[in-house]
């Protein structure tokens, strides 16, 4: 192993130019580790985005070597065997400075999906029921683990070359939502998923599943998304 890694990092913004460090090599170090080298040792003007380091917030999603990763749980020896990392902000996003995307299309997209849960129940009503052993809840179980971290948005196909396709991360939230028996905005969200830039623009490739470091599976998500929203059509509701 050598000693010592070549890290070429993104300087600027939408204009800009990589710039070459050389780090200290050491076992067991993840891409976040050589990032957090470079801004303490070298260079303190670098910005990047972290904030869990266990995996948990995502916040520390980043291209490494032209593949979009979480950072924090990338180990270098198994991205850059050779020893040379290339670390550009996330694909498919607005570039605000150095290592850090501008995530504010990606959430929007969120909200255009119909992300956020709209209560049926009031304030004086019960606690709601919901069986883990439901039809509806195990469908959605696995897709409500995403942590929002944009890796499955910067890696899809669909996403770079349609600007206004939700993408796999709101859609995969739509989802959850559709799943959801407490959730009283159904008929909206559904609109919204099944229109322009919706489910129906998925071409299945996967790249999000391959993507997500949750191991989640978005393109499931959608492909019931897309049922929903075909039945809806025949029976007239769209
Ligand atoms: Fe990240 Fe996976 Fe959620 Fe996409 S689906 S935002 S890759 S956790």
């Amino acid at each position: 192993m050598a000693e010592f890694l070549t890290v070429d990092i993104w300087r600027g913004g939408a204009e800009g130019q990589l710039q070459r460090f050389t780090v200290p090599r050491s076992d067991n170090q993840t891409v976040l580790d050589v990032v957090t080298h470079v801004q303490k040792v070298l260079e303190p003007s670098l910005a990047y985005r972290f904030a869990c380091r266990v995996g948990m917030c995502g916040s520390c999603a980043m291209m490494v070597n032209g593949k979009a990763r979480w950072t924090c749980r990338t180990h270098v020896k198994k991205v850059a065997a050779d020893g040379r990392l290339i670390l550009e902000p996330l694909a498919n996003l607005p570039r605000i400075r150095d290592l850090v995307a501008d995530l504010a299309p990606f959430f929007d997209k969120w909200r255009a999906a119909g992300g956020q849960f709209r209560p049926q129940a009031g304030l004086g009503d019960d606690f709601a029921i919901v069986p883990p052993s439901g039809a509806a809840r195990r469908q959605a179980d696995e897709a409500i683990e995403c942590i929002g971290c944009a890796v499955c948005y910067a890696s899809c196909d669909v996403v770079a070359g349609q600007p206004d396709y939700l993408g796999p991360a709101a859609l995969n939230r739509a989802w959850t939502l559709m799943n959801d028996g407490r959730d009283g905005a159904q008929e909206e969200r559904l609109k919204a998923v099944s229109g322009a830039g919706g489910c129906q623009n998925c071409h299945t490739q996967q790249g999000c599943r391959d993507a997500c470091p949750k191991g989640l599976n978005p393109t499931r998500s959608i492909a019931g998304l897309k049922r929903m929203s075909l039945k809806a059509l025949i029976e007239g509701r769209l």
